[in-house]
């Protein structure tokens, strides 16, 4: 084959081998999220720059240096959505949501686009499941949503994935905190990566989440965060703690957890698998990010949400083995014999699927043999052959196809589908 092009870097063909292991894992996400009362929001693919592009000094995210931004035709900035977060909060925001009974409860499966370098588990092109919770600020919303992301690791099969907890408090008591860091790291100043002396200035905690191994040693000793929250963050860190230990979710803490954006306050999770010796974030985390809404020009309403990459979900599956049942296959092929036997395969067809049964039959005048074939290589369940002379006497023989038995079916309107579901209906 001498193709045109193919498929762009960094993106995937979800193929019907594996689509139903996605639908599987979205289902019992978006299932899970409804037991809590999230209602799922579908926002564009695209947003307006400056919706992610907020940034201007401190504020720069590693995100935003990823993201894919093109001027369209009329001249407008536009930004693939590189997280789902903020495109949620606009949306809730430019409806008026937050007019009706707060909490407001949302999620969504998204897909996500940034420019990173393609490996495994990291595309250019991924899927973002997410909960976000608006207008509630006590320590119970924390709580619910590392309860509700616990309870999908579980629901998902995923085993042996820790639990990690910090507070980065708020803007009162990271300010002592930030002074304190930048103390300590312009004293080692030496040891750090270039882009992380950039940062000592503009925002020395996101030194403490550099991925420099040199810069990681370096922090291992810097001043925590949760040393200096004040009276009303402590307080609310250790609600949300209390809530997990009633409920027996484990967790550990760690004070290294941060989030370099001014807009995330207090609590802050991740969920890490143990398997994993590099201690990479597998499966996502979230927080708290009570400054946001006031930064896209909302009123003062706190939030609170959690977010995972679908892929790396899957990946972590695959690697567990956990079992994902396969789609059923089809009940019966209906095979036939010359023209007038292909019209009454089709009626039969119609009628059967009316009834919700997974029929096929053969579109491609193919025959007698290459429709038995196809049958088999669809696994198809059963297979009924139609001749002239079972149009001739009404009757005719479904096969099993596992086990060679022959049964007879009548074709008869009244009693065909009726019998079927009565026998042959798994
Ligand atoms: P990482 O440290 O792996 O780059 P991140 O901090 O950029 O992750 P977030 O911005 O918090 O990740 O995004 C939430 C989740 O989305 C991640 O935990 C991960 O599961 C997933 N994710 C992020 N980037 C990618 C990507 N390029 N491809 C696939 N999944 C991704
Ligand atoms: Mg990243």
């Amino acid at each position: 084959m001498d193709l045109l092009t193919k498929a762009v870097r960094g993106t995937q063909d979800i193929l019907p081998r594996d689509s139903y292991k996605r639908r599987f894992v979205e289902d019992i996400m978006l299932k899970e999220a409804s037991l809590y009362g999230f209602k799922e929001i579908r926002t564009p693919v695209f947003e307006h720059t400056e919706l992610f592009d907020r940034g201007v000094g401190d504020g720069t995210d590693i995100v935003q240096k990823e993201m894919y931004t093109f001027n369209d035709r009329g001249g407008r900035s536009l930004t693939l959505k590189p997280e789902g977060t903020v495109s949620a909060a606009r949306a809730m925001l430019e409806h008026g949501l937050f007019n009706d009974a707060l909490p407001i409860k949302l999620t969504y499966i998204t897909p996500c686009y940034r420019y990173e370098k393609p490996q495994a588990g990291r595309y250019r092109e991924f899927y973002q499941f997410g909960v976000e919770m608006f207008g509630a600020g006590a320590p119970a919303a924390d709580a619910e949503i590392i309860c509700l992301a616990k309870t999908l690791f579980d629901r998902l099969g995923i085993s042996n994935l820790t639990l990690e907890i910090n507070s980065i408090g708020c803007p009162v008591c990271r300010k002592n905190y930030q002074a304190a860091l930048k103390k300590y790291f312009y004293e080692r100043k030496d040891n750090l990566c270039k882009t992380c002396v950039d940062r000592l200035e503009r925002n020395p905690m996101r030194i403490v989440d550099c991925k420099n191994p040199e810069c990681q040693s370096v922090a291992q000793n810097a001043p925590d965060i949760i040393d200096f929250l004040c009276d009303d963050c402590r307080a609310h860190f250790d609600a949300v703690q209390r809530y997990l230990d009633n409920s027996k979710i484990e967790y550990k803490i760690n004070p290294k957890i941060v989030r370099g954006l001014d807009y995330y306050t207090k609590t802050v999770f991740e969920f890490v698998s143990q398997a994993d010796s590099q201690r990479s974030l597998v499966c996502g985390g979230g927080g708290r990010y009570d400054g946001l809404i006031e930064e896209i020009g909302g009123p003062s309403m706190p939030a609170v949400g959690f977010g995972v990459g679908v892929e790396r979900l899957l990946l972590l599956m695959e690697s567990q083995k956990v079992n994902i049942p396969e789609p059923k296959p089809c009940d019966l092929f209906i095979a036939a014999i010359g023209k007038e036997a292909g019209f009454k395969a089709f009626e039969l067809a119609k009628k059967l699927r009316k009834a919700s049964v997974y029929a096929e039959l053969d579109v491609a005048e193919r025959g007698l043999k290459a429709q038995l074939k196809y049958a088999s290589k669809i696994n198809a369940r059963f297979c009924l052959v139609l001749g002239e002379s079972e149009l001739a006497s009404g009757q005719a023989e479904v096969k099993n196809m596992t086990t060679g038995e022959k049964f007879n079916l009548g074709l008869n309107d009244e009693v065909f589908v009726q019998d079927w579901l009565k026998n042959f209906a798994q």
